[in-house]
């Protein structure tokens, strides 16, 4: 190849270098702000003619509309316009439960006023309602000011706060129609972390409970996981007592079969029996087939 040839196909590899750059960059920069930076109304699937999912980033939010009443089950990051979607799909009053009381899960209830929470979570909540300290350990670092902008990381941190009504250690809530909603408690990921039972339609919502990537059990205010297995094998009593096949976690896949439960009933025992390998070991996790916990070492 001469000198001359050279030179020319060094400069169309540099011109089409640049250009994909570029394209990236833009399509970068449209998709974050589609996704993050338009305080958007998500999109409803619909699980039947009267229950809802949409989903804010990572976390799942619900809706169970009753003859009387509908209900929000977790109100997601603060980065959609949840109320909105709500108001499209409902005119009956509105109540909001959270699973438990991780931003992620409660940073939308200010949309709606008033969310019940357990009030094991009320401190876990509080810490991640303060501004500052939601800056400084999940959203204020270079890669979330990147993929979110600095001005949504701001609007998220500094947003309006939802107030709290602590909810009791058992409940049922009467949507209307015969559409009761039972409340258990189910502590490990959190200690205020709850199940909620649609009895008429045979439903599970689970929050952070039963995750298909992984459960966090190595928070400071993660239980034992003594306790989380306690909650495993209650969990799956439900189910069976109510005829619930399929349960509904918030993060990713959603729903999931519950047969799961028996690998994080499995994870568990694994823990506490010592039977981890080194692998998990050094990882700090606990697995099994399809199920694992990242736990306190
Ligand atoms: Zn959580």
């Amino acid at each position: 190849m001469s000198g001359t040839s050279f030179r020319i196909v060094v400069r169309w590899a540099v011109i089409i270098i640049a250009a994909l750059l570029f394209l990236a960059v833009v399509g970068f920069r449209s998709w974050r702000k589609h996704t993050f930076q338009e305080f958007r109304v998500p999109e409803a699937v619909a699980v039947d003619d009267s229950t809802y999912a949409f989903r804010d980033v990572t976390a799942m939010m619900h809706l169970l509309v009753g003859k009387d009443t509908a209900l929000v089950i977790d109100t997601g990051f603060g980065l959609v316009n949840l109320k909105e979607a709500v108001n499209r799909l409902t005119d009956r009053p509105v109540k909001v439960i959270n699973t438990h009381g991780h931003f992620d899960h409660t940073h939308g209830n200010w949309q709606f006023g008033e969310a019940m929470v357990s009030y094991k979570d009320l401190e876990t909540i509080s810490r991640h309602d303060d501004a500052s300290y939601l800056y400084d350990n999940f959203l204020g670092n270079p890669f979330m000011k990147l993929l979110l902008g600095k001005k949504t990381v701001n609007r998220v941190c500094y947003q309006p706060k939802g107030k709290y009504r602590p909810l009791p250690e058992s409940m049922s809530l009467d949507l209307g129609g015969g559409r009761i909603i039972r409340l258990y408690e189910i502590p490990g990921h959190t200690p205020g972390s709850i199940a909620l039972l649609d009895e008429k339609k045979h439903r599970l919502y689970t929050g952070d409970m039963f995750c298909s990537e992984c459960v966090l059990l190595q928070l400071p205010e993660s239980t034992d996981v003594e306790t989380y297995l306690q909650s495993v094998r209650y969990t799956k009593q439900l189910c069976r007592e109510n005829g619930v096949t399929e349960f509904f976690p918030s993060h990713p896949e959603c729903p999931l079969p519950v047969s799961m439960l028996d690998d994080f009933e499995k994870a568990a025992l694994r823990y506490l029996h010592n039977e981890r390998s080194e692998k998990e070991i050094d990882n700090s996790t606990s697995v099994y087939g399809n199920a694992q916990l990242n736990v306190k070492d």
